[in-house]
């Protein structure tokens, strides 16, 4: 039997991807799925204005996501709360179930298939990242312990770790895998607290995890400023680590700027291997598109790829989605994909890519604008004509673009970190008292940007 409500849930996931996040929210997200009447999905909508709507616009891109979820089902039926019990009479009602949890098989991840080291694609901004998973995956728990993958959102993460789980249960299925996102970790463990007592769930926790061979703990970052929560890691990672286990780590920023951590698990986070992955160029973008083209069994002009690679700088997760807008299109006019018909297809894709601006724009303009050399403004004088310019650098380069604040201090000489967080900080607070300062961060953002 059919579950509606997985089957409208995979649909709406689909549909999201390939509608604007605005008409998603007001149309989509509002209907109901009630059954299914001759191989189509009913849907309630709340109101007869907002089943028209829906039927004018979007009735096209339903069907298609529906019938693509499950094969079995033709479509999708709009009505309202009134014409319900018309279609009832003739349907297959389904429970709705508890939904089983996907990501554990015998309590024990089931990664997912598609993210392999196979359909990774390596560039210069991630071999190194690549490397350190494949050889860990190659010999857990005797290589690099533990392996902290750090790098922006859409940049390859958790494909990296599942690529690493799906290996190591092909090649040595005997050892226990488990990926956890370490959200996941923190509700789990806020929920057992409010049963037991603190100790009790802690005792829980050690039994639970202490008996994988690799543990997997997605986005880090999240137990910032989660002080019980850091200190069930703590017992968790000492744990494993002592018996040799693996343990791999994920995070959009490197342990230093995870604030606030307590610095006993900010030193275990770095005592094995720290890989970064960096946003990919535009050679290795068009690789990954040619690749997910494959995956859907498209074969696209280079010319293609590379006008939708153009488009997106670094989030491959958002260059996937407009890949999937340009077959969706073009499978829905039943034309072949060409740049005029990806035109169309994104036509209502704001263009999020920035103006590239580096750290060395920045830099150059503010040493033009206060009459200074670029030596003097990344080297070491103290007096207050380099310093105050030397802060407003800083800050702008934390405010205009991404980039680590440990790149950030090998810029200016091999400055701390801690270094960047003053000057970024005290400038921030500098604009809020003195308007002179103001002024001149305005002027020289102006001057970037040659407004
Ligand atoms: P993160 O966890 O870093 O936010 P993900 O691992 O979820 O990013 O990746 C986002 C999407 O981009 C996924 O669909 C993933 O398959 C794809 N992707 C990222 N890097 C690569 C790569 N090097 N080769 C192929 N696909 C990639
Ligand atoms: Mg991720």
């Amino acid at each position: 039997m059919i579950n509606i409500n997985k089957v409208w849930k995979e649909a709406k996931e689909d549909l999201s991807s390939k509608m604007l996040a605005i008409s998603f929210e007001c149309w989509i997200e509002k209907l109901e799925p009630l059954c299914i009447t001759n191989s189509q999905l009913v849907l309630v909508a709340p109101n007869e204005g907002a089943k028209k709507c829906v039927l004018k616009n979007y009735k096209d891109y339903i069907t298609s996501s529906v019938s693509k979820v499950n094969k079995t089902l033709t479509g999708a039926i709009i009505i309202i709360e009134s014409e319900k019990d018309e279609y009832l009479n003739n349907a297959i009602v389904d429970e709705p179930k508890e939904e089983k949890k996907e990501e554990f098989d015998d309590g024990f991840t089931a990664f997912t298939k598609k993210y392999t080291f196979d359909n990774f694609i390596v560039g210069k901004s991630n071999e190194f990242a690549q490397a350190a998973g494949f050889a860990v995956a190659n010999d857990p728990g005797n290589q690099y312990n533990p392996l902290f993958i750090y790098g922006g959102v859409g940049l390859g993460k958790t494909h990296l770790m599942h690529a690493i789980g799906n290996y190591i249960k092909k090649t040595k299925p005997y050892l226990k895998v488990r990926y956890i996102t370490s959200e996941t970790f923190v509700n789990e463990f806020v929920e057992s607290i409010k049963h037991t007592s603190k100790n009790d769930t802690m005792r829980e926790f050690r039994e639970k995890y202490r008996s994988v061979d690799v543990l997997m703990i997605d986005d880090i970052q999240f137990i910032a400023g989660k002080p019980g929560f850091q200190e069930g890691i703590f017992h968790t990672f000492n744990d494993l680590y002592q018996n040799n286990k693996q343990i791999i780590l994920t995070s959009d920023r490197p342990p230093k700027e995870i604030s606030p951590l307590e610095e006993r698990l900010r030193t275990r986070f770095e005592w094995g291997l720290i890989a970064d992955i960096q946003p990919p160029d535009l050679e290795t973008r068009i690789a990954i598109l040619a690749k997910k083209a494959e995956q859907q069994n498209k074969n696209y002009s280079l010319d293609l790829l590379t006008f939708i690679a153009e488009k997106v700088d670094s989030n491959i997760r958002e260059m996937e989605g407009l890949l999937s807008k340009v077959i969706f299109y073009s499978d829905l006019i039943k034309k072949d994909a060409t740049i005029a018909i990806a035109e169309e297809a994104l036509r209502d894709y704001i263009d999020t890519k920035k103006e590239t601006i580096t750290a060395w724009d920045i830099i150059n303009a503010t040493c033009s604008y206060f009459n200074i050399t670029t030596t003097d403004i990344t080297g070491k004088k103290k007096n207050k004509n380099i310093v105050i310019p030397r802060q407003i650098a800083i800050y702008l380069i934390t405010d205009l673009i991404n980039l680590p604040l440990v790149s950030i201090g090998e810029l200016f000489g091999g400055k701390d970190h801690t270094t960047i967080i003053y000057a970024r900080d005290k400038i921030s607070d500098l604009i809020k008292t003195d308007p002179k300062i103001k002024l001149q961060v305005n002027d020289i953002k102006d001057m970037i940007y040659k407004r």
